[in-house]
């Protein structure tokens, strides 16, 4: 009979797709980190999402950048301010704030007006 070792169970962490390495970026590149590729990647089981890419924007894109204006602060077009995703981007923020509930918690890409919570222009 041969001892079978216990492969611990990773925790699952949501985490913007950028930072794994996908090429999702405005400009077609990445944010690849690798503390998070090469050392957290060991404990833990990443679940990438890109929500621009999820939206429907393609690679490489115009920027977006947030606004404030009189019905809040809106996700727009950095170029052309008439193009406006902010409903889009709730849209599917919620759909998977629902659909990934198991998750132990999130990495978000810094300063990014998508993902960012801080520092976002
Ligand atoms: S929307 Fe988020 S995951 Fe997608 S490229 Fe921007 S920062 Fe990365």
């Amino acid at each position: 009979m041969s001892a079978q070792k216990d492969t611990p169970e990773r925790i699952r962490i949501g985490i913007s797709s950028c930072l794994l390495g996908a090429e999702v970026r405005f400009d077609g590149g990445h944010k690849r980190d690798a503390y998070l590729t090469e050392t957290l990647a060991r404990y833990f089981e990443f679940v990438p999402v890109c929500p621009e890419v999820a939206i429907g924007l393609g690679v490489p894109r115009e920027t977006i950048r947030l606004v404030r204006c009189p019905q809040g602060i809106r996700a727009v077009g950095a170029r052309d301010p008439s193009q406006d995703f902010t409903d889009r981007l709730e849209t599917y923020g919620r759909r998977m704030a629902a659909e990934l509930k198991g998750l132990c918690g999130y990495v978000f890409k810094r300063a990014s007006p998508s993902c960012g919570m801080e520092r976002v222009r």
